[in-house]
């Protein structure tokens, strides 16, 4: 006998275990090993695979085997060991398979029949093996996938683990898609399901919860395969798992079998279109330039069949968590290590004569104006016809949209109207000047006429009889707002009453008077006027309500929201409903903006929708149930993507009733939604009890992986693409109210124009120095306005030169238009800059700031999310930005290259944007150094010289703005982002500090603001404080302004902290508008999570189920 406990020794005990034809001896080590290892941990198997145990164990096998008859007091332990070590060894199946064991565990199994302790390890060797694939399908080829089927009994308390074995076997071997076909072929799919139901119905005490798991987990398997999907569904599997699953949702123990009955009802689900003629948006618009169509042609549709390829597996995609967007697992292959873009290039993109028209737009360089008076109080400060600027001509257009893709027949889509176009001439080079500049200051040589005022003042009272029948046509019974207004209001106005015999377009300037509030910066009037101008795809005719009211944050704060554990299930439990009980299902068509006449009626009960206006996207709503509702958001124009942006309007809601939301087209993979944001909304009723405020909804807010599907999204290099759903309840306050939900809160560009004419008028000439003037014309027609701010020069020689000398600061916002949150951070800004606030005054003596806050009027105007109207995303575009095609950024770029060339580079550039997937405020700059670290480059960074200079503006941020985070901010730079204006900045015009600061739509989760979600004041907050950062960069700022109190002094005194040069974060890597979301979420169960393959451990067996004689 051999006792060799150390490493040499277990070398000879496997040999000679491996070369024993004596079964004394055999057994003899047998004992020795489980000895060994029942006493040590997994390692110790581990230790003994590498050494060969495995090969040992199976040679053994195949020795005893043929020594009949049989002896069980040998193969029993050696059984176990099998099992023991085989599960640690991943190439146990294969190593069975080379060693020519494979049939003789078969043949065991066979002749250990009917004995069930002899079976069973058996079964389990047989698991372990087929958990290599090519193995399972050979065991399969052999027969014994029926075999093992037939193994499987209906509920029993007695070889309760022979049948639980034999189960995990067939699901192993059922990873092999040869043999699920043949199950698919042999009807197993009926007899698991049968087989599933007797267990879980008859297993009252929830005692082989592990049986039934295994079950589910052949079912799963099988249903890999399409054919295996159809089977189910034909064998009525849907019915099946969602009685067994919602009977038994409470006792925890049944946890993992819910989770695998829903993850297989989620994926036979049978995959649909999404219920539209095409995917397209509803509204197009034809480019200036017919070489460009292809921008606008985009992709066609594949024909409009519902079913994906057959044998088109989705390999468990189905399981776990999903990746994030392309791309990120390779966040380093994307850092940029070409030295020749990593280092500012001094070429200008365009020929210096072209940048003098830029001139114009930096009048403060050409002299002061004096003042003059103020000659136009006008509110139509900007003209579009009086807009100059270089670019070549463009006919008008008219839509010529295309019909009949997809086989789109006689229901296409109605035309729209296209955008109206009214620009009216093309200015000569010659002719740029001052022209088309307004603003208080400066009387332009070459005045436009304007339109009559007093046309104006007309046109805009007709837009506000609209707006009025459009509240009207909400709430047919305005009267009854109006009494529950008075009863709130009564105090205040005991004797207001409108009848319902009042003329509509006067209701308007009545509610005004009645409720009005005061609201900084924003005058329903101007805000009329002002949407008059605004030229939109559709021709919109109405205004919303909130936008023409305006919005005050509420007082309270507004905490992040939790999700309930087993709420998502509830929710995916309802729509599966939908499959099962489709007799009860409306799919009732409420609201469609391409085929109204499609539209039906619904009773007395059914909510109306409406989005026809600025900003508003809601293309379809369709009624599911009494009070559940699935909502379609419209694609940006121009494309078929982009869904993510809502505002809409909603009337003929009952108070007190959940109303379940689902909008069924999202199409990122997670959302903040999942992680305590709520949408927004807006009631009318509330808003005329003085409470005029966008506050944050809903209750069972889930994100999730639908069952709609486009495909030939070939654009995205996908064959498929899935949509999400996200859900939320909402019980309105009061019936018959009108209310407006959003993805965020709406700051549509009349908003921006009111607000830029109101600031305006709130300034004092003498002190600051603001001009509003017009950049350019966009694709749509709007002008895109861009503003100076800086101090009045006093009128000493010295003075006038200190002006001149000032450094500039660009900023631009809004490029995103679903990121409604960079503008509300721009309004801080705005008003900060004009404020009498000693910081601001401060900062107009020492900067000139030109800022152009709305870089993408048109999509903002349009609903959109993230395109401009050619349908490109306009923040990808600065490398070579189009004047046909991307105006705003090509002349943003002209204004910044002007700078440049005449030897006023910006000392600091930023670019305001929203961030969907993380909370907190930060912000992405530029590091050559820090990027060539990361990258892990080769180039040695000793030599290369970098000014840290933008490293300071996101450190006094993070001191002094709550809401902002410096551990999310990153400075490097990306390929993939290499067009965006943060990179083309920094690179082209050679500006250090070059930024996108992103805000969150969601919420903080460190600072003072943590754990709530973030409002307008918080948003408005940061640009503020963005520009109080700003003047710490100026050493003599400080002492520019004898008025800044001491705290002032004190905040902006962080010399210490900013010399301290600690370690900014280098994790984020991801880009700048969209990285990962670092949370991680698993779509298919709830937020409970449970290990999926528990390892096989006999001995633990016994214990759990003594009652069970024939234990092996
Ligand atoms: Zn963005």
């Amino acid at each position: 006998m051999i006792v060799a406990p150390e490493n040499a020794g277990l070398e000879v005990l496997l040999s000679t275990l491996k070369n024993s034809h004596d079964l004394r001896t055999t057994l003899g080590i047998l004992q020795i090993l489980d000895a060994l290892l029942s006493a040590g941990t997994v390692k110790r198997i581990s230790y003994l695979i590498t050494k060969g145990g495995s090969e040992a164990l199976l040679h053994t096998l195949v020795n005893v085997t043929r020594i009949l008859p049989l002896d069980y007091e040998v193969i029993l332990p050696l059984m176990h060991l099998i099992v023991k070590v085989g599960q640690r060894d991943k190439r146990f199946g294969q190593k069975a398979q080379e060693i020519g064991a494979l049939n003789e565990i078969l043949n065991l199994m066979k002749c250990s029949l009917p004995q069930a302790k002899y079976v069973t390890p058996c079964l389990w060797t047989v698991k372990i093996c087929a958990s290599s694939v090519t193995v399972g399908a050979a065991l399969g080829k052999s027969g014994i996938t029926r075999f093992v089927l037939n193994l499987l009994s209906p509920y029993t308390t007695r070889n309760t683990r022979a049948v639980r074995a034999a189960t995990e076997a067939l699901s192993a071997l059922l990873k092999s898609k040869w043999n699920s076909r043949r199950a698919v072929d042999s009807g197993y799919i009926h007899r698991l399901l049968k087989l599933y139901e007797d267990w879980h119905q008859r297993d009252m005490k929830t005692k082989y919860v592990l049986i039934q798991a295994a079950l589910l987990k052949c079912i799963k398997n099988i249903t890999n395969l399409q054919k295996g999907k159809k089977a189910f569904l034909e064998a009525d599997g849907m019915r099946v798992l969602l009685s067994t699953s919602q009977v038994c949702g409470s006792s925890p123990d049944l946890h993992p079998v819910i989770k695998l009955a829903t993850q297989i009802m989620r994926k036979c689900y049978p995959k649909q279109r999404l219920p539209l003629l095409t995917l397209r948006s509803c509204y197009s618009f034809v480019l200036p330039n017919a070489a460009h169509s292809q921008v606008l042609e985009g992709p066609s549709e594949a024909p409009q069949e519902d079913v994906a390829a057959e044998e088109n597996e989705e390999q468990d995609d189905e399981d776990g968590t999903e990746t994030e967007e392309p791309g990120c697992s390779e966040e380093e292959d994307d850092l940029e290590t070409d030295l020749s873009r990593l280092k500012p290039n001094p070429e200008l993109d365009r020929p210096v004569e072209e940048l003098k028209q830029y001139e114009r737009l930096c009048p403060e360089l050409v002299g002061y104006f004096q003042d003059s008076d103020s000659d136009d109080q006008s509110l139509s400060q900007d003209n579009a016809s009086c807009s100059t600027f270089f670019t070549p001509s463009r006919p008008l257009h008219q839509d010529s949209r295309e019909t009949g893709r997809g086989g789109v027949g006689e229901g296409s889509p109605k035309q729209h109207n296209l955008l109206k176009n009214r620009r009216t001439r093309q200015a000569s080079p010659s002719s740029s000047g001052i022209e088309g500049e307004n603003g208080s200051k400066g009387s332009p040589k070459n005045h436009c006429t304007h339109p009559a005022k007093s046309s104006r003042i007309n046109h805009s009272k007709d837009k506000m009889n609209q707006m009025h029948l459009n509240i009207q046509r909400g709430d047919a019974d305005l009267s009854r707002i109006n009494t529950n207004v008075q009863e709130y209001a009564g105090p205040f106005n005991p004797s207001w009453a409108i009848g319902g015999e009042h003329e509509c377009q006067n209701t308007g300037n009545k509610l005004l008077k009645m409720c009005k509030e005061i609201i900084p910066f924003h005058d329903p009037h101007v805000y009329t006027i002002k949407a008059e101008e605004t030229k939109s795809a559709s021709d919109y005719k109405t205004l919303a309500f909130p936008d023409y009211w305006g919005h005050m944050p509420p007082r309270y704060q507004e905490p992040l929201t939790g999700q309930w554990c087993g709420g998502l299930r509830a929710k995916i439990f309802e729509d599966i409903q939908r499959l099962i009980n489709s007799g009860d299902i409306l799919n009732r068509v409420i609201y469609d903006t391409e085929s109204p006449s499609l539209v039906t009626s619904g009773d007395d009960t059914s909510l109306k929708f409406f989005s026809n206006f600025e900003s508003g996207n809601l293309r379809k709503a369709v009624q599911i149930r009494k009070y559940e509702y699935d909502l379609i958001m419209n694609a940006d124009i121009n494309t078929n993507y982009q869904h993510q942006w809502f505002y809409f309007e909603i009337s003929g809601m009952r108070a007190g009733i959940p109303y379940r939301f689902n909008i069924i087209n999202c199409e990122k993979t997670n959302s903040q939604f999942n992680y305590g944001m709520q949408p927004v909304m807006y009631s009318v009723h509330e808003a005329l009890c003085r409470r005029a405020h966008w506050v944050r909804v809903g209750s069972d807010i889930y994100y999730y992986k639908n069952h709609y599907r486009a495909y030939g999204a070939e654009e995205k290099g996908q064959k498929e693409t899935a949509f999400y759903t996200l859900t939320f309840t909402i019980t309105f306050l009061h019936s018959k109210d009108v209310c407006y939900l959003a993805y965020h809160y709406p700051y549509t560009y009349s908003t921006l124009m009111t607000h830029l004419y109101l600031l305006e008028q709130s300034l004092n000439p003498d002190q600051v120095y603001f001009r509003h003037q017009v950049l350019c014309s966009t694709l749509g027609g709007n002008n895109c306005p861009v503003i100076t701010i800086t101090a009045s020069p006093g009128s000493q020689r010295e003075q006038l030169q200190q002006f001149w000398n000032r450094q500039y600061i660009v900023l631009t916002g809004r490029v995103h238009p679903g990121e409604s949150n960079a503008s509300w951070v721009m309004k801080g800004t705005l008003e900060f800059l004009v404020s009498n606030n000693p910081i601001a005054c401060c900062l107009r003596d020492t900067y000139i700031f030109k800022i152009i806050p709305m870089l993408n009027p048109d999509g903002v105007i349009n609903g959109c999310h993230r395109c401009s109207l050619s349908g490109e995303d306009l923040n990808r575009q600065w490398s070579e930005p189009s004047p046909d095609l991307h105006p705003t950024i090509y002349h943003t770029k002209g204004l910044l290259s002007y700078m440049k060339s005449i030897g006023r580079t910006p000392l600091v550039f930023c670019d305001y944007h929203g961030h969907s997937r993380k909370k907190n405020v930060f912000m992405y700059g530029c590091s050559l150094k820090e990027t060539l670290w990361q990258s892990k480059s080769s180039i040695d960074t000793a030599t290369l010289k970098e000014d840290i200079g933008y490293r300071p503006i996101p450190r006094i941020l993070d001191k002094i703005c709550p809401a902002f985070s410096i551990n999310r901010c990153c400075f490097l730079v990306q390929k993939s982002l290499g067009s965006t204006a943060r990179v083309v900045v920094w690179r082209e015009i050679g500006v250090l500090r070059s930024y996108t600061m992103e805000s969150t739509y969601c919420g903080c989760d460190q600072g003072k603001y943590n754990g709530l979600q973030i409002r307008t004041r918080e948003l408005e907050e940061i640009g503020a404080k963005f520009c109080t950062a700003l003047l710490k960069l100026k050493k003599d700022a400080l002492s520019c302004s004898a008025q800044l109190t001491f705290q002032d002094a004190a905040l902006l005194d962080l010399d210490n902290e900013l010399h301290n040069d600690k370690n900014m974060s280098h994790s984020d890597v991801s880009v700048d508008d969209e990285p990962p979301c670092p949370e991680e979420i698993d779509y298919y169960t709830d937020n409970c999570t449970e290990d999926d393959d528990d390892p096989i451990d006999l001995t633990t067996e016994v214990d759990e189920s003594s009652d069970d004689e024939l234990y092996c």
